[in-house]
């Protein structure tokens, strides 16, 4: 097993580049699939999230109100932590089952985690991919294709590490300047350096 940490900002074009590693045969572990799939109804951490946060959380369907659970953890330091507290351990645990199950394949695993660069150290990796883009970019394509409004697209971005700081952490940098079809020739010379072992397995 080959273990690769795939990251990038909001909009940076990360799930874009995710879905072409995995049409090159890599195993894609997402983290946010996962906090989606923990927060289902009658999972251990949706009921963690609404002992302590209420039923304002939960929408008339029964599932998970998203936004309620935004709004109330927006700004709100102690909050965050409290929810990241409930969320983060049980994704960790999540994903290293996974692992545990790939762990004497010859799979090469992309972890896919937003949030690779603010846990830092957290993942046992053999090396990070960073999708790059500059920030005013990334906020028109979100709006564009994405539906957001600019305003919620920089408060999001605004609350993640910077480009800096991830460049500062990046093995193998994805530019995504340009067209998406520009992203095709990228991945296929990782996927070439990943198959001629320039990455140690664990
Ligand atoms: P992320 O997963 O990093 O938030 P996405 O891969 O979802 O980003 O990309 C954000 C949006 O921009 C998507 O709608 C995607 O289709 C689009 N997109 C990604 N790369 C490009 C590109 N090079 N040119 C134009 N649009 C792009």
């Amino acid at each position: 097993m080959l273990v690769l940490g795939l990251t990038g900002g909001i909009g940076s074009g990360k799930s874009t580049v995710s879905a072409l590693l995995e049409a090159k045969g890599a195993v894609i572990i997402d983290a946010d699939r996962i906090v989606r799939e923990l927060q289902q109804p009658g999972e251990p951490v949706f009921e963690a999230m609404v002992e302590a946060f209420g039923d304002g959380i939960v929408a008339a369907d029964g599932t998970l109100d998203r936004q309620a659970v935004a709004d109330l953890v927006f700004g709100d330091e102690e909050k965050l932590a409290e929810l990241n507290g409930i969320v983060h351990p049980a994704v960790g645990v999540r994903m290293a089952e996974q692992l545990a199950g790939l762990a004497d394949t010859e799979a090469v695993v992309i972890l896919d985690v937003p949030l690779l660069v603010e846990g830092k150290g957290r993942y046992d990796t053999a090396g990070t991919i960073v999708v790059d883009v500059d920030p005013d970019l990334a906020v028109e394509r979100l709006v564009e294709h994405r539906g957001f409004s600019e305003a919620d697209a920089r408060a999001r971005m605004a609350r993640q590490s910077s480009r800096e700081d991830r460049l500062a952490m990046a093995d193998v940098v994805i530019d995504n300047s340009g067209a998406v079809a520009d992203l095709g020739p990228q991945v296929d010379e990782l996927w070439a350096r990943i198959q001629a072992g320039d990455f140690a397995a664990a």
